[in-house]
């Protein structure tokens, strides 16, 4: 339905303090390894040789691009050995292991590789396969953990990466903290009032582009409380029966928007905070006129808040 969706991931995390394991794995001739830099993915340039799907509100479409996965052997060429403190145990996909690799410095040899190209996943998610794009998410939302996480949040020293890069443990021995991956949730609501969207721009969007009310949770809140604040924050709107709709990884850089619906119990909009511009109602119609004559851009065809929008237009409420 949108990005970043893909249930045929098994993580095995009971694997990952299990360095026989973890070494049995590496060992296997069907195991990939995907090099990671500093947020970025090593890749091939497939154009030539992939057609392009026509996806006309994606510029980035224009060349096709494939993840540069990795045999042992291929990975060895570029590092001098493979060190577990770099590994990141991603899962396998039915029977074939996948682990990303940090790389510490930007490989010469896998640089000097014409053929590669080191790419965020911004320019990617939009063109990979499914499950392409998922490895593509985890790894990178692992790599940013890691690198913002090299000290210890309660007393400074260095931290060091253990089980298969899904811990980070203190290195003083009198503090010893372990620290684990972290995801911010944030809420997405399409929400209602009789047969209209409530949709809000902000100034710095591109020129006609309108989304759904959207934001961070607050330490102490439930999602739905979340959910209820932010569309008075935003529009002034106080809503009830918020419905959850479905949820998205979002690794820009770590957040898991938690989709959901609602109905205004108010019409009139007050723009309380200065997060958006502009807000207001939408028929069907106008949505449907505006989108034809390119006079509103909705969010992209893969995005959570796009699927709200076209839930709400193929929906009788
Ligand atoms: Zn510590």
């Amino acid at each position: 339905m949108f990005a970043l969706q893909f249930d045929g991931l098994n993580r095995q995390g009971e694997l990952r303090p299990d360095s026989q394991a973890i070494e049995a794995l590496i060992n296997l001739a069907e195991t990939r390894f995907l090099p990671v830099f500093q947020q970025q993915l090593a890749c091939f340039n497939a154009t030539q040789s992939t057609e392009q799907t026509n996806h006309a509100d994606d510029a980035d479409n224009k060349k096709s691009y494939q993840l540069q996965w990795l045999t042992k052997q291929q990975l060895l060429s570029h590092v001098e050995k493979i060190e577990a403190k770099h590994l990141i145990y991603l899962g396998k996909v039915e029977q074939q292991p996948f682990f990303s690799y940090r790389l510490q410095s930007p490989s010469a040899s896998l640089i000097a590789n014409q053929n590669t190209e080191w790419l965020g996943l911004r320019q990617l998610f939009k063109q990979l396969e499914p499950q392409q794009a998922y490895l593509a998410n985890v790894a990178i939302a692992i790599e940013h953990w890691h690198n913002t996480h090299q000290h210890c949040g309660y007393c400074g020293q260095p931290t060091f990466a253990q089980d298969s890069g899904f811990v980070r443990t203190c290195s003083n021995k009198d503090c010893a903290k372990q620290h684990f991956p972290r995801t911010d949730a944030a809420v997405i609501c399409a929400i209602t009032y009789q047969d209209q969207i409530l949709l809000g721009r902000q100034a710095n969007w591109p020129e006609n582009r309108w989304s759904v009310i959207a934001g961070f949770v607050e330490p102490g809140e439930s999602l739905e409380q979340a959910v209820a604040r932010e569309a008075l924050e935003e529009a002034g709107v106080t809503v009830n029966n918020i419905k959850y709709f479905a949820s998205q990884p979002w690794p820009f850089p770590q957040s898991l928007m938690v989709g959901f619906t609602a109905e205004a119990q108010n019409e009139q909009i007050t723009l309380k905070d200065q997060e958006l511009e502009q807000a207001r109602w939408f028929s069907r119609e106008e949505v449907n006129n505006l989108v034809q004559q390119q006079k509103l851009l909705l969010p992209f065809r893969y995005s959570i808040s796009r699927a709200l929008v076209e839930n709400w237009r193929n929906s009788g409420y």
